[in-house]
């Protein structure tokens, strides 16, 4: 008997839960329910984050949280409950399979059979955003060690576990070097150790149209949050339906399963949405607390049913469809079903499918570490990058001197074009000059010359070498 906290959400959520819990427990599983509220009750009564805290206390205590999709009211202020829950409970890793059901389910991919891994809890999502002068703002972009290790050796333990033969890195590294030249770096590093597996890496921009176009050349796919976030919508839509897509988030403690799509508010209260995607979010859930017959056996008769032709009115075609069934009546169909195979479709066999059991992070040795430079930036609203230089000369040291400026990442002094389009967001390098070096005070001396000569800073950015290896990067045009 396994205890999981339930959500059942809003919108199409209570009637696609009701239906997804009855085909579960028809099935056999055994599940102890404790049921929480989230959503868009608890947001109108005040609580930004769409959740109370004794329901944290439930979802922590349990550790297994099977949600239906919320509503987030409009407006500022309301917190995504999803990305929040991500974040809280160290819920790394989203898993989300995409699968075509092909001639059953059209689709212009009838061999589609892709797991997207995505990175679940850094990058550009850390949500770390600043407005620094009147025309530009900032996001931050982490990255880091422990985060693409996790995510990495995730989706090659997957691949192991699922038979599964290829695992394919999406990342943007020719142009974002550090942040996702590691996710690349420990994806090749982390790959050696599976040498049964093929890897292979894909620039993000040529891979996801590849994905998009032909599929079918893919098996698992791994990558940072971002490109998760989006190549993973667009991977369920091209199976043939959003709503036949599930996805499992799974932390070191604590996971949680839903559907990928949201709360279909205009669907609402009538009985007529597709409750598959929370039942493939039920059915990994089932195998991840280690009920795996029970999760095979809902598969298999979800894929009969589907075989069959009995289908809500989403994936509804003449021609092709024998029935179009309500909520209600899908899920007794399924449960028909129970104990059954299909016979076209590749019925599913989950004989080693629970929870992975991955090694804890260790952390590396530190390497050798040495301040080189540091990035000033500033807010300036003139336009030529020269009358800036010369500025920006007064506050030098002796021994520190100005290297660079660059506006968006460009090159701008020494040596710009006239062409270089400016916003008022500059970024001035400065490094010690020949046989000398730099400590933290030479920066607060650059910063307390800035205050002096009237320059407005922004932020800066020291510049180290690990091991000698420049750790940042260059201007571009430099
Ligand atoms: P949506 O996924 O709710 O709906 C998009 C379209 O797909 C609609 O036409 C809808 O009718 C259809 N659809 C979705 N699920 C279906 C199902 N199971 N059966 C049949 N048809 C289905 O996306 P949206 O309209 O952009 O968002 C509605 C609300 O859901 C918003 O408040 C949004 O914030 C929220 N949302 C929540 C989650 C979540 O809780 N995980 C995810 C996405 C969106």
């Amino acid at each position: 008997m396994t205890r999981i906290t339930v959500a059942k959400g809003d919108g199409i959520g209570p009637e696609i839960m009701d239906a997804t819990l009855e085909i579960i427990l028809a099935a056999g599983s055994q599940l102890e329910i404790d049921e929480i509220e989230v959503g868009e009750k608890v947001y109108l009564a005040g609580n930004t984050s769409g959740i109370a805290n004794e329901s944290w206390e439930t979802i922590r205590r349990n550790k297994i949280f099977l949600k239906a999709p919320i509503t987030t009211p409009q407006g500022g202020g309301y917190k995504s409950l999803n990305v929040t829950t991500r974040k809280f409970l160290g819920l790394y890793s989203n898993v989300r399979p995409c699968m075509s059901l092909h001639p059953f389910v059209s689709t212009k991919h009838p061999v589609m059979d892709i797991v997207i891994v995505r990175e679940n809890e850094e990058d550009l999502y850390a949500g770390i955003e600043h407005q620094q002068t009147d025309e530009v703002v900032q996001c931050l972009k982490l990255i880091s060690r422990p985060g693409c290790e996790k995510i990495v050796r995730y989706a090659f333990e997957y691949a192991k576990q699922q038979n599964r033969k290829k695992v394919t890195c999406f990342t943007k590294d020719n142009i974002m070097k550090q942040t996702d030249g590691l996710f690349h770096q420990v994806f090749d590093e982390i790959a050696k150790e599976y040498p049964e597996i093929e890897n292979e890496h894909w620039i993000i921009d040529i891979g996801a149209a590849k994905m998009a176009d032909t599929p079918e050349l893919f098996d698992v796919i791994v990558m940072p949050n971002l490109y998760g976030d989006v190549l993973s919508d667009v991977a369920a839509q091209i199976t043939g339906s959003v709503g036949l897509a599930g996805s499992a988030n799974i932390g070191e403690e604590c996971s949680m399963f839903e559907a990928i799509h949201g709360s279909a508010p205009r669907r609402a209260g009538q009985n007529v949405a597709n409750p598959s995607g929370l039942l493939q979010g039920a059915v990994m859930m089932l195998n991840h607390i280690g009920q795996t017959e029970i999760a095979e056996k809902v598969q298999n008769a979800w894929l009969k049913t589907l075989e069959d032709g009995i289908h809500t009115y989403d994936i509804f075609k003449e021609g092709t469809s024998k029935q179009k069934v309500s909520t209600k009546e899908f899920a007794h169909a399924v449960i028909q079903n129970l104990g059954q195979k299909p016979s076209i479709l590749k019925s599913v066999s989950y004989a080693n499918n629970s929870a992975l059991n991955l090694p804890k992070y260790k952390r590396k040795p530190a390497t050798k570490k040495e301040l080189v430079g540091v990035d000033i930036f500033v807010h300036w609203a003139g336009s030529n990058p020269n009358e800036l230089a010369d500025k920006i000369k007064q506050i030098e040291s002796k021994d520190i001197k100005l290297s660079m400026i660059t506006n968006r990442g460009i090159k701008v002094w020494p040596d710009g074009f006239n062409e270089t389009f400016c916003t008022d967001h500059w970024r001035c390098r400065f490094k010690p000059s020949e046989n000398s070096e730099i400590n933290k005070s030479n920066i607060i001396e650059l910063l307390q010359n800035a205050i002096s000569e009237n320059i407005d800073t922004i932020k800066t950015e020291n510049l180290y070498a690990f091991d000698g290896k420049a750790g940042y990067s260059l201007g571009q045009g430099q």
